[in-house]
């Protein structure tokens, strides 16, 4: 479970023109939430479940446009820091949401929930010592490269499909 079930719920939205401390994409551009989004991203941050929202003080931020242009958001777990890109629209912001949210909970499950995950999701070691996928169906290929990034993709369709 999580490291601190009872941390506050939310959700500093700090929409500071301005760039995340230590942000590792320099060249993007930050800029501030529109009071229409801001509205529709606590619409949002209301309607998902706790384990997903109650992580302590997050942050989430807004830029243009991500170094990788097809990506919606970009997440650094270790301080609960989203990104939201304006391409985030054309996915669908809730969909980004609970993905990278998703990331932050995989940093947040303690070695048992993680090695259940494993185990549940069909994921092995091969004789080289990789970790590989061999569940037939997966939901987003990319989710074969790595147990959080298929992780985060199951929670993403589960609750917004
Ligand atoms: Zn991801």
């Amino acid at each position: 479970m999580l490291k601190n079930p009872g941390d506050p719920i939310l959700s500093k939205v700090t929409p500071k023109n301005e760039m995340p401390l230590n942000w590792p994409n320099k060249t993007e551009k930050f800029k501030r939430w529109t009071a229409k989004d801001k509205k529709e991203l606590k619409l949002i941050l209301k309607s998902l479940p706790n384990v997903l929202t109650q992580i302590g003080e997050l942050k989430i931020f807004r830029a243009s446009q991500s170094k990788w242009p097809e990506n919606g958001a970009t997440t650094a777990a270790e301080e609960n820091i989203i990104t939201v890109y304006d391409k985030a629209e054309s996915y669908g912001l809730k969909k980004v949401l609970v993905h990278e949210l998703s990331h932050i909970l995989w940093k947040n499950l303690d070695r048992s929930n993680k090695e259940k995950y494993f185990s549940d999701a069909d994921w092995a070691l091969n004789t080289k010592g990789e970790v590989i996928n061999q569940r037939a169906v997966i939901s987003e290929e990319d989710g074969r490269l790595s147990p959080e990034e298929d992780f985060a993709n199951n929670v993403e369709h589960l609750i917004t499909n």
